[in-house]
């Protein structure tokens, strides 16, 4: 398994925002988008992109858990983590096994190029989709996880245009808008709070839900939180 960063926080984006959770950050991804704020995850090279062997990573993942009893969410994300369901798998399977008072819930964050293999999909309880637009600097394309019950459509949006050119894709696609969110574009409470108001205004209007960056709002741009 590749793996960034396993670190303890709050979710800070999607429908569960502001619950603790365990975050496995997996290395790699199949997008190179122009705003990505995780470029560490797949930028090779750099001293932090390290290849862990699994054990390690269940051994880091558990003693988070041990030391948080009452966090119950795992939340994997990246980079791509459908790019490794086989390894997601085995590690679900490993902490299930292992915390079983616990009632694990794994949450993933994707940018919905890659299609959910069916053993992968039975263990995984929520989907944050956050499908790119062309303004990410990616070719267009059809999200593969339509999976409505357990998936939410999280569009990164900066602008007036952008969340026009993001409803044009929800359009196109069919995704039904009590699923989609727009988020606020940047990493600082600065830029949620100058853009947050404009596109806060688009979602009334639109019927899709608004989500603020709480991590970037509580911590700014820093790694682990
Ligand atoms: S999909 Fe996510 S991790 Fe990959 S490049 Fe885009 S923003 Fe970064």
């Amino acid at each position: 398994m590749v793996i960034s960063e396993i670190f303890h926080s709050l979710q800070g984006e999607g429908m569960m925002t502001g619950r603790p959770a365990v975050f496995v950050r997996l290395g790699m991804c199949n997008l190179q988008c122009t705003f990505c704020d995780t470029t560490y995850t797949w930028k090779k090279g750099e001293t932090d992109y390290s290849d862990e062997t699994n054990e390690r990573v269940m051994e880091s993942i558990s003693k988070i858990l041990d030391e948080y009893p009452p966090t119950n969410l795992i939340v994997w994300t990246g980079g791509e983590p459908m790019m490794q369901q086989r390894n997601i798998v085995a590690a679900i399977d490993y902490l299930n096994q292992r915390f079983p008072e616990r009632n694990l819930e794994h949450e993933v964050e994707t940018n919905g190029t890659i299609a959910a293999e069916p053993e992968f999909d039975g263990r995984i309880d929520r989907y944050n989709c956050s499908p790119k637009t062309v303004m990410s600097g990616n070719k267009r394309y059809d999200v593969k996880l339509l999976h409505f019950e357990k998936t939410t459509y999280k569009y990164v949006v900066g602008n007036e245009h952008d969340c026009a050119e993001a409803l044009c894709e929800i359009e196109r696609q069919k995704l039904p808008r009590m699923r989609c969110l727009f988020m606020v574009l940047g990493t600082t409470a600065k830029e949620m709070q100058e853009r947050g108001p404009i596109i806060a205004e688009i979602c009334k209007k639109e019927g899709i839900t608004l989500c603020l960056r709480l991590q970037c709002i509580l911590w700014g741009a820093v790694r682990g939180v």
